[in-house]
């Protein structure tokens, strides 16, 4: 998505250790516009999948699901993060750890709010390691329903989630996929439109 690419250039900060702030369109202001374009694209992408409904993690994936929701009409569900160990009830579970603030989080979802027969579409903000999606891959699995695919708004390609995912045979789609980040260049992948 081009203007994922041009967003990113023109407002993203580099911090330290690979990370990359998008607080004033993704994570802490939100550019609505620009959401809202952003759940048309997800929804083109996905048009043909049938797509049931869309899971994401909290926080900063909530608003981009939830356009992608408005934009598919389809519900959202998104895992709650826990940092107990001690789980009980009805949930899905699954430990996803966080590029961001370096810790280990359980990720909790309902049982009621997947069946088996749905078809799932995980959407996040960030594809890094590829902590969160694997982990969101994991309840879906859990649950005995399909992943229809992945989204993420950014990917970071140098850190390599987003590849290992596809060689293990699941359709990750990337809005703008950062190959290289310095601490005064970005570069992204090649073969994006
Ligand atoms: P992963 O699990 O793929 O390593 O990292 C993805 C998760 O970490 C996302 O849910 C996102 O919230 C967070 N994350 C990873 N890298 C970045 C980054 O460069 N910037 C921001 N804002 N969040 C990131």
């Amino acid at each position: 998505m081009k203007k994922m690419q041009e967003k990113i250039l023109a407002e993203g900060k580099i911090l330290p250790g690979g990370v990359l702030k998008v607080g004033s369109f993704l994570n802490q202001q939100i550019d609505t516009k620009f959401m809202k374009e952003i759940g048309q694209e997800i929804a083109e992408l996905f048009k043909d999948d049938e797509v049931s409904k869309i899971l994401t993690i909290e926080s900063s994936g909530i608003p981009i699901a939830v356009s992608a929701g408005f934009a598919m009409e389809v519900p959202v569900v998104y895992a709650k993060k826990n940092r107990s160990s001690n789980i009980s009830g009805d949930v899905y579970c699954t430990s996803v750890h966080s590029f961001t603030h370096g810790n280990n989080n359980n990720v909790l979802v309902g049982k009621e709010f997947i069946s088996s027969d749905e078809r799932i579409l995980i959407v996040d903000d960030f594809l890094a390691h590829g902590s969160a999606l694997t982990g969101l891959i994991d309840i879906v699995e859990q649950a005995g329903a399909t992943v229809v695919g992945c989204v993420a708004a950014i990917e970071k390609g140098f850190q390599l989630g987003g590849d290992k995912l596809r060689n293990d045979g699941y359709r990750i789609e990337s809005l703008a996929i950062i190959e290289e980040m310095t601490d005064s260049e970005i570069i992204f992948r090649e073969d994006q439109n």
